[in-house]
């Protein structure tokens, strides 16, 4: 266990490369368009109009024609919280409206759904995908001589992010057409991603793939040149397309889902406290990767204690994302360290913590509950749930939500 020096600003890849080496992949560099800390999160959220979300939200190329809004590396760090995103769009045209707050309770889905079932959430959750495919690496079925294959990657190659639509391409294209296991797909993905997270990219390569619907999500032509027209033009395959057609339906058996999803018997405890607990002196706040906001909950509570994060060497080594995320949550340590004092380490958490008075926010994902039952800190504030999560199914987002909206998802071949 190492502790290492508060990272300044601007210094953020020199910083990874000396001090992270082992526990990324690829080379050190920044995303081209996105930067990491609250000044940047405010700076986004700011300039977001929710004006032409709902119209303009799938389309893929060019960025001018889009209408997402960007926000999600930001919103995955916890620097803008989904109450806050909520808020934001208040008073927008009510169809965006509609449309952008429920594209946010997608976010606050996956999240209970991870908080309740944890690791289950890497096994198909409601049908068995059929595999039939055998190639080894992503480059076999992620052919970037396909020019929109090429594009979508070139965008997570470079910025570290991709629009929904996007996503759903490449998760459709590895497992549905070639057959290929989505766990391996996932985990590929979320390792290049800028926000990816265990929840939400578990649950978009269920839903794609259609183990958590029984539909999977069809890929083809048609989607590239409605999304992103001009691109099939410029393609060296473009007469010998290899999505021309649809892929093959890829059958799937229905499974009887985990008995977990219809009903959490504990689920307060999934949720956290509603208020804060415990207290007395505390000498540092624990932060992680979940919550680097100004906004968490325990730094507002503890605004004289020093943020401390580490950074989990064994958790870090197995995982490996590209250092395009270090250095970006790099960005988010060096922009908090301009406001209060910072502590950083590279080690093993409940051992960098062990015989520290710490406090901490509750966050629901597994990783978090391991540790801070080790670290035991001298208080817990509550996590900022856009909605606190109930015993009630979790089963698919309709159930979820309670009301039946999810057709619109689940259709095979979509229209665009
Ligand atoms: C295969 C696949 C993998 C995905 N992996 C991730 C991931 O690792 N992390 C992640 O945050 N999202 C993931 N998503 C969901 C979604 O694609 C991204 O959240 C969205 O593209 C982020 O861009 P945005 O901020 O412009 O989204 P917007 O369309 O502007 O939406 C605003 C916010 O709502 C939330 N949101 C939007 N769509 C979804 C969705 N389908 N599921 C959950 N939350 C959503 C995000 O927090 C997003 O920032 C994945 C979707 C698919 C199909």
């Amino acid at each position: 266990m190492t502790t290492l020096p508060v990272p300044a600003p601007g210094e953020e890849s020199d910083f990874v490369a000396r001090h992270l080496r082992g526990l990324f992949s690829g080379e050190v560099t920044r995303s081209a368009r996105f930067r990491g800390g609250q000044v940047a999160a405010d700076t986004a959220l700011a300039s977001f109009d929710v004006r032409g979300y709902a119209a303009r939200r799938s389309e893929v190329w060019p960025p001018s024609r889009r209408g997402a809004s960007g926000l999600s590396p930001w919103i995955r760090h916890g620097l803008i919280t989904l109450p806050r995103a909520w808020a934001h769009v208040e008073g927008g045209p009510a169809r965006d409206v509609e449309r952008f707050r429920d594209e946010l309770l997608w976010q606050e889905y996956a999240r209970h759904v991870y908080a309740r079932i944890g690791a289950g959430i890497g096994r198909d959750l409601r049908a068995a995908q059929a595999l039939w495919g055998s190639a080894s690496e992503p480059g076999h079925a992620l052919d970037r001589r396909m020019a929109c294959i090429d594009l979508v990657l070139g965008e997570l190659d470079r910025d570290g992010w991709m629009v929904n639509q996007s996503r759903m391409w490449i998760a459709s294209q590895w497992s549905v057409r070639h057959g290929l296991s989505w766990q391996r797909g996932e985990l590929w993905m979320r390792r290049r991603l800028l926000d990816g997270s265990r929840a939400a990219n578990a649950l978009g390569w269920q839903w794609t793939a259609g183990t958590a619907t029984g539909r999977p999500y069809g890929f083809s032509r048609q989607q590239v040149e409605r999304r992103a027209p001009g691109t099939c033009s410029g393609c060296s395959l473009s007469r010998a397309c290899p999505i021309g057609d649809w892929p093959p339906d890829g059958a799937v058996d229905r499974l009887a889902p985990s008995p977990l999803l219809a009903r959490d018997p504990d689920h307060e405890a999934t949720a956290g406290p509603l208020g804060p607990e415990g207290g007395g002196d505390v000498d540092a706040v624990w932060i992680t990767a979940e919550s680097l906001g100004d906004g968490d909950p325990a730094l507002v509570a503890h605004p004289d204690a020093p943020a401390m994060f580490v950074f989990d060497e064994g958790y870090l080594d197995r995982f490996r994302p590209m250092a395009t995320r270090l250095v970006f949550i790099t960005e988010c340590l060096a922009d908090l360290a301009t406001r209060r004092p910072v502590e950083v380490h590279r080690g093993d958490p409940v051992a960098v913590l062990a015989g520290r008075r710490v406090a901490a926010t509750y966050t629901p994902v597994p990783g978090w509950s391991a540790r801070a039952a080790a670290i035991a800190p001298v208080a817990v504030h509550p996590w900022p749930w856009l909605r606190r999560p109930g015993p009630g199914s979790v089963a698919s987002f309709s159930a979820w939500r309670g009301v039946r909206r999810e057709g619109r998802r689940g259709a095979r071949r979509p229209r665009g």
